[in-house]
């Protein structure tokens, strides 16, 4: 790669000798947390594990990601020991493909969908009797996510009637939908089923000096133009507003003074040398996998179970996604691909997952089981490319060609996520028997799913079945409980809650035991709810911003 990021050497990493905080993590919950603190006036510096990528190496990135040869977390240089770790639950998890280390974190590769939790997944044990309320609710976030919106720039309609009350239009108008959601609408019509549209951090048009979206649909896992947003753009803001960024920093731990309070983060150099950089607060944003990590990896004599873990919480209570679908031929053009991201999906079965409905031409059955949300997504999957499909099949010459003709253009398929309960057992622990690039135990995920999202996958599947069958379509694959996979949304591990016995942040995201560390990430999260998170989460970091600045 060319410019800044090939040269790691050069550049200066000795520690700023006044900070007011110390942001560890550049992604969006770091990156927001330092513009807004250093917005406000203080001395900020951001210490990322990974490197400052160039800009203009998104193009030869590209060039990666269309290339059968990389697969998606090499495009972003993902892997090798620095990001080795051990999946040792009862299912696999594959952390490398659900992050990147680097300036912008993993909106760099993500793809850019953001919605509001609904009011609902913040009272699931009022509501269900499962899982735990948070201690904060919808309107408790409310303000902070009008402002995420603005921050990252999101593309909406206000149509969705099953979403949560909103005061503010969103900043842009949101994609039109797809060809192939028109098709999808005629079919969710005759069956009672309701589409709107996606809210994007996308430009669909020219908004914070970044032009809008040309198409080039390699959203995930690199947008060339930049009109994805990706959380780079509030590390240069912060910047300009003073703040220091110091890149391939990897915080190796947190150290705590006499009384308690965490007084350096000691961080690795690529040049070998260790140095300890000293702040008033520190705000931990490393993602949900890296941030229980890092807080036990700062055990010592003092915290001899790691960090901040007087509950013995941290790193417990992991949670995902799940990804539910089904796909197959139509037998007309589905016109599929021409757009890289989604436009149309549908929160009917969130809050009420097990409805029956009833359209112009058709209904599907109802359930009683107990069930969390689902969320269906209409999906522009234009299928495997016809070369994949060649090089695996088994006939050649002209019947070849008649088998790759039919299914060119013809694929169709819908999504959706659930979410599973958090559960004590899952959780991120230290794997003491390997380690990363600077010695350290690297994380180990146990990860496990529950029947009530195994249940809750089966009826996401039957709606999409519902869906598909109306619309003709020949289905051929479907995603269910057994052959699930995480959305690739790391969430748990460092709990929010009221009671210190029970969780390990407080409402205003400052640990219960350290008094100047606070966590802006996913790994607050109580429940996941079923909605992609990193409007939450960016929702959150501005709200931990704010109380940081009132402590300083
Ligand atoms: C393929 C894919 C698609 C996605 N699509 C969506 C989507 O459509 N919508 C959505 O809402 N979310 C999506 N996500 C999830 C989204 O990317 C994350 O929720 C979000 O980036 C998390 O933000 P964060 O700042 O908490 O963590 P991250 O973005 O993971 O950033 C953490 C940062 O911390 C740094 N770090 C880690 N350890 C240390 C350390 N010890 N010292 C210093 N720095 C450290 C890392 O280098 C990294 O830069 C997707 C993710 C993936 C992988
Ligand atoms: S479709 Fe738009 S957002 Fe996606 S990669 Fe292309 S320009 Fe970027």
């Amino acid at each position: 790669m060319s410019g800044a990021e090939s040269d790691p050497s050069n550049a200066e990493r000795t520690p700023e000798p006044r900070a007011d905080v110390c942001v560890i993590g550049a992604g969006p919950a770091g990156a927001l947390a330092a513009y807004r603190l250093a917005s406000e006036g203080h001395d900020v510096v951001i210490l990322d594990a990974g490197p400052r990528f160039d800009p203009d190496s998104r193009i030869e990135r590209m060039e990666r990601a269309i290339r059968p040869a990389h697969p998606d977390p090499e495009v972003w240089d993902m892997g090798g020991e620095r990001d080795a770790y051990s999946s040792g639950g009862e299912r696999f998890y594959p952390l490398n493909s659900s992050r990147v280390k680097g300036i912008g974190g993993s909106t760099l590769h993500w793809q850019g969908m953001v919605m509001r939790n609904h009011e609902a997944d913040f009272e699931r044990r009022t509501r269900d009797g499962v899982a735990a309320d948070w201690p904060i609710g919808y309107d408790d976030l409310r303000p902070y996510y009008a402002d995420a919106e603005a921050e990252l720039g999101v593309a909406g309609a206000s149509d969705n009637p099953f979403a949560p009350p909103r005061n503010e239009p969103y900043p842009m108008p949101a994609f039109e939908p797809s060809y192939s959601d028109s098709l999808f609408a005629e079919a969710c019509e005759r069956l009672g089923v309701s589409m709107h549209s996606v809210p994007n951090a996308r430009n669909s048009e020219t908004y914070d000096g970044r032009g809008s979206c040309v198409g080039y649909g390699t959203c995930k896992p690199v947008c060339p133009s930049g009109a994805k947003y990706s959380a780079d753009v509030h590390v240069r803001k912060a910047e300009a507003e003073g703040a220091r960024v110091i890149d391939r920093a990897p915080v190796q731990a947190l150290e705590t003074d006499r009384s308690g309070r965490v007084a350096t983060a000691r961080y690795a150099t690529p040049g070998g040398s260790e140095y300890r950089q000293a702040a008033r607060e520190f705000v931990v944003a490393c993602g949900g996998v890296e941030t229980p990590r890092l807080l036990l990896l700062s055990e010592s004599a003092d915290h001899p179970d790691g960090l901040a873990n007087s509950s013995g919480l941290v790193g417990r209570y992991f949670t995902e996604h799940l990804f539910c679908g089904a796909g197959g031929l139509l037998d007309a053009e589905t016109r599929q691909n021409h757009v890289g991201f989604l436009t149309s999906e549908c929160h009917q079965f969130y809050d009420d997952p097990g409805q029956a409905t009833e359209g112009t031409g058709g209904s599907i059955p109802g359930s009683d089981a107990d069930l969390g949300p689902i969320k269906l997504e209409f999906l522009n999957y234009a299928g495997p490319s016809p070369v994949e499909l060649a090089m695996g099949a088994a006939e050649f010459g002209d019947d070849l060609l008649d088998s790759l003709q039919d299914a060119y253009g013809h694929n169709i398929a819908m999504g959706g996520l659930v979410g599973q309960l958090p559960r004590k057992e899952n959780r991120v622990t230290l794997d003491t028997s390997r380690t990363d690039d600077h010695g350290n135990p690297v994380p180990d995920i146990h990860w496990s799913l529950d029947d009530r999202t195994r249940r809750t996958i089966r009826r996401a599947n039957e709606i999409q079945h519902a869906i598909l069958d109306e619309l003709g379509v020949d289905v051929g694959w479907t995603v269910g409980p057994e052959n699930t996979g995480p959305a690739f949304h790391h969430m748990g591990t460092t709990r929010m809650g009221a009671d210190p016995a029970e969780s390990v942040v407080n409402p205003r995201l400052r640990t219960h035991d350290v008094s100047n560390l606070s966590i802006a990430s996913s790994s607050v999260f109580v429940t996941p709810g079923a909605l992609n998170p990193t409007l939450t989460i960016a929702a959150l970091s501005l709200k931990c911003a704010e109380h940081v600045d009132e402590r300083l």
